[in-house]
């Protein structure tokens, strides 16, 4: 079997997301060789991070001792949406692989992510100018990431409208739970008098 033959057969077999991240990270090896780092065996899996999709985390590697396999575990998350941002946040945690996650984003793992081309401040350290051709490449011959990204709202919808009881005698302000709506504003602790509705009572909002 020729070597060409037996790549197309390789791509061929990507269905999934977690073929296509396990591809990629083969692709990664050589690139991280050549500057001298090895990667370790790897997990990698679409998912988001424990930190929750708010931290605006889009990838996480976890220890090898984390799990129960003892090996180190990557997920990049669902809402990235080209397949560039995909292996630009997998070569990011992969530099947090070769050291097993121990320097966090300090000084080892500054060095190991410039070596291999990533740049910036290290949280978010993405690909440089060398390194981003680099990837664009490897994108071309992962071909297409099978996904369908997911559409977070980042920002929580903020109720001003919400039920409150206010005292008109003294100002006095609470919030009000929706379950106790319909047992009527409270009583002022201090006036003793029944305050005012404020904001939407509607049970419906
Ligand atoms: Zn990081
Ligand atoms: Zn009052």
């Amino acid at each position: 079997m020729s070597f060409r033959l037996c790549i197309l057969q390789r791509m061929k077999s990507i269905q999934t997301r977690e073929d296509w991240l396990l591809e990629a990270v083969e692709l990664l090896r050589p690139l991280f060789k050549a500057k001298g780092y090895l990667i370790p065996p790897v997990q990698v899996s679409c998912g988001f991070t424990s930190t929750g999709v708010r931290s605006g985390h889009v990838g996480q590697c976890w220890t090898k001792s984390s799990a129960s396999n003892e090996i180190n575990q990557i997920f990049i998350s669902p809402t990235l949406t080209t397949p560039f941002e995909v292996i630009d946040t997998l070569v990011h945690e992969l530099v947090h692989a070769v050291d097993d996650c121990k320097n966090k984003h300090g000084p080892i793992f500054k060095k190991i992510a410039l070596k291999v081309g990533l740049v910036g401040p290290m949280r978010g350290a993405t690909a440089g100018p060398v390194l981003k051709p680099i990837l664009l490449d490897l994108v071309q011959r992962l071909g297409p990431y099978p996904h369908g990204h997911i559409r977070v709202t980042m920002r929580k919808p903020v109720n001003r409208n919400r039920p409150r009881a206010k005292c008109k005698e003294c100002g006095y302000q609470v919030p009000m739970l929706k379950k106790f709506l319909t047992f009527g504003p409270p009583i002022c602790p201090v006036d003793k008098v029944e305050m005012e509705q404020v904001g939407n009572w509607d049970e419906e909002c």
